[in-house]
């Protein structure tokens, strides 16, 4: 995620902070100083910091159980709304996705029963503010913080967590893409009836209905996309019309085809068949860097994924999307028979799409 600073590894997974968050951090400093004195401010940035703890062990739950199944999360970034991970797939198996998601908010409960245990028996749960006054509330909000982040994170709907679980159970019982389509409904039935009485009560009800309702369906949208291409052959979205490049030609010459053609990758075909993919990016960036004599073997990424023509597309989709590249080739038996792309992909989907609703 763009503007947010690493801040080192937890169990292997690099964590990150959002910039959005020390603007807050910030803002909340300013504004308790200016009515309460420093003293006040500096209590409650250390109480935003706390909750900023909760929600990173929170996210470290998640992501311990989806390494037990394989899908780990490369990195989390923390927004003020909580944390977002980049994760390579969800898991699809129904009992995996449930474990996953519950152990988040589970862990907040038990953070509010440790923090209860030790210190809240003499002080009682006080709804949360930003402004503890002393260290006798502060852990009294901090546990009213957690209860607060378990019941939001438990609400049955895409993107947060109850509406994982919501999935999981449903997908027991019928198909992972009928499952999605039901736990979306659900959700945004409940993120209608949040935004109507936000309305009329509190627009933060109405905000986060909104959010919600977007939430949902993005991620009907991705499932459905995820099982269409499931479904198609990589020969079927390839292009087969492209140009290629040698190891050995200068980048002069690559770029030649550059500008002649729409084309945004080529394959670098040497004497032992794709050796490298020249993607856009490479080229303007060798050229402001090293000139146009640079060989093309030079620039070219050799770090490059290949497919056979008869993989399902979302395999595709998947390995483009979890490493940040936009071009395959298309490989068989050593021979290359096409490229495809990323926006090639969508505008594949969308073409279908079209003739569906013909
Ligand atoms: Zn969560």
């Amino acid at each position: 995620m763009k503007w947010s600073v690493s801040i080192g590894k937890i169990f292997g997974i690099n964590f990150r902070i959002h910039v959005t968050f020390f603007l807050l951090l910030f803002f909340i400093f300013t504004s308790v100083a200016n009515q309460r004195g420093t003293q006040s401010a500096l209590l409650a940035v250390l109480f935003i910091c706390a909750v900023f703890v909760c929600v990173l062990i929170h996210e470290v739950g998640h992501s311990l159980i989806g390494r037990r199944f394989g899908k780990e999360a490369k990195s989390i970034t923390l927004l003020p709304i909580g944390g977002v991970a980049t994760m390579e797939e969800m898991p699809e198996k129904p009992a995996q996705e449930m474990a996953m998601a519950i152990v988040g908010p589970l862990i907040n409960l038990v953070i509010a029963g440790v923090l209860l245990l030790f210190v809240g028996r003499w002080t009682g749960i006080r709804a949360p503010s930003l402004y503890p006054d002393s260290a006798s509330t502060f852990f009294a909000e901090l546990i009213g913080v957690n209860i607060m982040l378990a019941l939001f994170n438990l609400i049955p709907a895409f993107p947060m967590d109850g509406g994982r679980v919501l999935r999981g159970v449903l997908a027991t019982k019928m198909n992972y893409v009928a499952a999605t389509s039901l736990a979306v409904q659900i959700g945004q039935t409940l993120a209608m009836l949040f935004i109507f009485f936000g309305i009329f009560f509190n627009w933060w009800l109405a905000l986060i209905g909104l959010f919600l309702y977007i939430g949902a369906g993005s991620e009907k949208q991705h499932v459905m996309l995820r099982s269409y291409l499931h479904q198609v052959p990589v020969s079927e979205a390839m292009t087969t019309e492209f140009r290629s490049v040698r190891p050995d030609e200068a980048l002069s010459r690559a770029l030649e085809h550059f500008y002649h053609g729409c084309q945004d990758d080529f394959p670098v075909i040497g004497e032992t068949g794709v050796e490298g993919i020249l993607t856009r990016d490479r080229i303007l960036a060798s050229i402001h860097e090293k000139g146009l004599n640079v060989l093309v073997r030079d620039v070219m990424d050799r770090n490059f994924a290949t497919v056979e023509s008869r993989m399902p597309l979302d395999e595709v989709y998947r390995r483009l999307s979890s490493s940040h590249k936009t071009a395959v080739a298309v490989v068989d038996g050593g021979q290359i028979k096409g490229m495809v792309c990323l926006d090639g992909i969508s505008r594949y989907f969308m073409v279908q799409t079209a003739l569906k609703h013909n």
